[in-house]
């Protein structure tokens, strides 16, 4: 490691040593090197850009789709004395010349622009006749249209590359399954780069997934352990985002809603606060998140199953940046399988990307449903092991029971079939447990020799059940439109007795847990 970098680090930054592969990256592209950072959030990805920035000569670019956060970096970064600047559209005409000025004369260290902005005849032409220290694309994921923050103009950044091929590019994301990565690769033109992993393990989180049975109490039961702190909770639309802001500021929780429905200025006030106020619970879509450093978020809630395990990832790396405990909840219930499944047939995306996105689905029920260490599931899906079990997770710290669910699954195979394959599970599950319903009287449901055979199971473990046989393609449902009930191929050998199944034992109702952790 060069003496100039550790010099820069420590006068400059005021850290005392690199972080990780901080150091060799910054070498490397100090020296001139394209390079692709992986680097989980709060990773300290910044300074892989920054730094080298420094040490060469003129301009270091850094695309960014992020507005709201160039303020914040440009004003961290001038607070250290580096000369850092950004162009965005938050910027009128004069004080957008004032900063073209600077860059020109060679008086910036960094320069941050919107891609729209940085793709600009108008900037192109800026560049040319300036002197550039290096490229650094930020939030590189933004690339991927599998991703839900995909950014077409991201896609015009290998002109970068034609133009400037002697200017070393960075490429920088948090986001790194190995299908993101390849398409980064691909898309710009980084066949080249060195690629630096980083560890994608955040063992100050804690992971429990729960099944939900009664979300309402669930996350009552879960703020209550959090009280006071800062936190995120994530729904999947807007509309259930505003009803748990309200139903949770009622319970008297400092909660703000927030979400792309919310116009500019609301949604900058609350993300303002979220980060200046402290015990703030930001109750939002994914229309949150990024970009957020905000180092004391204690949780993050999923009320809803999220979109892939890469997105839950990410959002789940908010919380605990400041490396202390932090606590990542999902709650996961059987029609969030089936309502994400209909969401990708509806959509419009060709057949190959829905195939890809039955797939990520897959993986992250998968998750869900398994009995193993959650870390070790996560970071293998990011093609990272570890090294035994987390102690960290709900699996480790309370190993799930399973039990012999084959005749209980039988039946409850059967009890689709015989009901004609046309129902969901609410009604499959009355008909088991032989309940009185005027839907059982209008179908004749009382006659059928499943009528009743399933009494020694409640409801709750019928819904665990079931949620399992969807989980594990026993059954599936008819997307076309009501979401019944159906076998599957993979069905037969059970019913005909040739194979057993065994399934998890959701744990006991939740009881209210003693304290939180570390108190
Ligand atoms: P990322 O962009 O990967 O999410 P940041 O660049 O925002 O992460 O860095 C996360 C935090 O880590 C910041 O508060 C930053 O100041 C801190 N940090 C980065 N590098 C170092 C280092 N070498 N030593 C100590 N703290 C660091
Ligand atoms: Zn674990």
């Amino acid at each position: 490691m060069s003496d100039a970098a550790l010099d820069t680090l420590r006068h400059v930054f005021g850290y005392d040593r690199f972080r990780g592969e901080q150091g060799r990256i910054v070498d490397h592209v100090r020296d001139g090197g394209d390079a692709l950072v992986l680097m989980p959030t709060g990773g300290g990805k910044s300074l892989c850009y920054q730094l080298p920035a420094l040490l060469r000569d003129g301009t270091g670019i850094v695309v960014s789709p992020l507005i709201a956060l160039m303020q914040d970096q440009v004003d961290a970064l001038r607070q250290l004395g580096v000369r850092a600047a950004f162009l965005n559209s938050s910027l009128d005409g004069a004080e957008a010349a004032q900063v073209e000025r600077q860059f020109l004369a060679g008086e910036l260290d960094l320069l941050y622009v919107a891609p729209e902005r940085l793709l600009t005849p108008r900037f192109l032409s800026l560049m040319e006749q300036a002197r550039i220290a290096l490229f650094a694309i930020d939030e590189a994921h933004c690339v991927s249209q599998w991703g839900h923050d995909f950014r077409p103009e991201y896609r015009q950044l290998t002109l970068l590359h034609e133009r400037w091929p002697g200017v070393p590019r960075i490429a920088l994301t948090a986001t790194a399954d190995a299908p993101t990565r390849r398409e980064i690769v691909e898309r710009l033109a980084l066949d080249e780069a060195r690629q630096f992993v980083s560890s994608f393990d955040r063992p100050n989180i804690r992971y429990t997934v729960a099944p939900r049975d009664d979300g309402r109490r669930q996350l009552f039961d879960f703020l209550d352990r959090h009280r006071g702190e800062s936190g995120i909770v994530y729904c999947l639309s807007r509309r259930k985002v505003d009803a748990t802001a309200e139903l949770l500021a009622q319970r008297g929780v400092p909660a703000l809603a927030y979400h792309a429905g919310l116009d500019g200025a609301t949604r900058a006030e609350r993300q303002r606060r979220f980060l200046r106020e402290d015990g703030i619970v930001m109750v939002a879509t994914i229309a949150f998140g990024m970009g957020i450093d905000k180092p004391d978020v204690r949780f993050v809630a999923h009320l809803d199953l999220p979109k892939s395990l890469e997105g839950y990832y990410q959002e789940t790396g908010r919380a605990g940046r400041d490396g202390d405990p932090a606590e990542a909840w999902l709650g996961y219930g059987m029609g969030d399988a089936v309502l994400l499944r209909r969401m990708i047939e509806d959509g419009d995306a060709s057949e190959e990307r829905k195939r890809l996105e039955h797939g990520k689905l897959d993986a992250l029920i998968g998750y869900c449903e398994s009995t193993a260490c959650r870390r070790q599931t996560l970071l293998a899906y990011f093609g990272e092991a570890h090294a035994g079990d987390c102690g960290n997770c709900d699996n480790c710290l309370q190993p799930p029971q399973t039990w012999d669910a084959t005749e209980a699954a039988r039946k409850a195979l059967s009890c689709v079939y015989r009901t004609g394959q046309r129902f969901g599970a609410a009604h499959v599950i009355d008909v088991l447990r032989g309940a009185d319903t005027a839907k059982v009287r209008q179908f004749g449901h009382e006659t059928l020799s499943t009528y009743g055979i399933g009494r020694d199971l409640d409801m709750r473990q019928w819904r665990g059940v079931f949620r399992q046989l969807l989980a594990a393609g026993l059954l599936d449902t008819d997307l076309d439109g009501h979401g019944a009930l159906r076998l599957t191929a993979e069905a037969t050998p059970l019913l005909r007795g040739e194979r057993s199944l065994h399934l998890r034992m959701d744990a006991p109702k939740p009881e209210r847990r003693r304290s939180r952790q570390g108190d």
